[in-house]
């Protein structure tokens, strides 16, 4: 089973993820947690490309399909052996961040992401997508803290709140799409309480 993680800049997914995976662990379930981009040796190659000052002067495009590039990679030699011998994939953005930043922000066509996404990751979709939902200033705010500590990439600082608006509003719009394979959580209040909100999500979707 595979199941990923979404939301704009801060929300809390990698925090939520890991306890997702404690859970699951504490059921006895293999889990293999990753993330995007990145995920496996070269793909991270490629993640440090793009968030590095030189990505900047890529456009959408050549981004996305760097992106598609670093996703074939982590599909291939880590993602379908672990769905295939019975784990549970827990991803940190995957698909929807690209149709997020390089689709409804930065413009490429959903006819190319679909074509790319078919390329790097054929037969392999998210199961469930745990859409972390907060407002925007939140994200941000929390972001600029992780920046402090150097745990921010430097692509980030440059977007204003504006930005953080629009990505918001792309991602609830893939969650409403998509009911069926995503669930919208509130991620403001106690990291406790929207862990309980994701816990209780993916039992009831992944039937454990
Ligand atoms: O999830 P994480 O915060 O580690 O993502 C790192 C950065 O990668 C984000 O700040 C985001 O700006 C960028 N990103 C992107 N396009 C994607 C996925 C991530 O620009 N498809």
């Amino acid at each position: 089973r595979f199941v990923t993680f979404e939301g704009g800049e801060g929300v809390g997914k990698s925090t939520q993820l890991r306890r997702l995976a404690a859970w699951l662990k504490q059921l006895g379930h293999e889990v293999v947690t990753t993330r995007e981009p990145g995920g496996s040796p070269r793909a991270e190659t490629l993640r440090n490309v793009l968030l590095s000052g030189a990505a900047k002067r890529f456009g959408p495009v050549a981004e996305t399909v760097l992106i598609a590039s670093a996703r074939a990679d982590h599909v291939d030699h880590v993602i379908r052996p672990a769905i295939e011998r019975g784990a549970i994939v827990l991803c940190d953005r995957f698909t929807d961040s690209t149709r997020a930043y390089q689709g409804a922000l930065g413009g490429v066509s959903a006819e190319l992401l679909r074509t790319l996404e078919q390329v790097a990751a054929p037969g392999v979709a998210p199961d469930l997508t745990i859409m972390l939902d907060a407002p925007a200033e939140r994200g941000l705010a929390r972001a600029r803290r992780r920046s402090g500590e150097g745990a921010v990439a430097d692509r980030f600082e440059a977007e204003d709140a504006a930005f953080h608006e629009r990505l918001r509003d792309a991602f609830v719009a893939i969650a409403r799409a998509e009911p069926e394979r995503c669930i919208l959580v509130d991620a403001e209040g106690a990291e406790e309480d929207v862990a309980e909100r994701v816990w209780r999500a993916a039992r009831e979707k992944l039937g454990l």
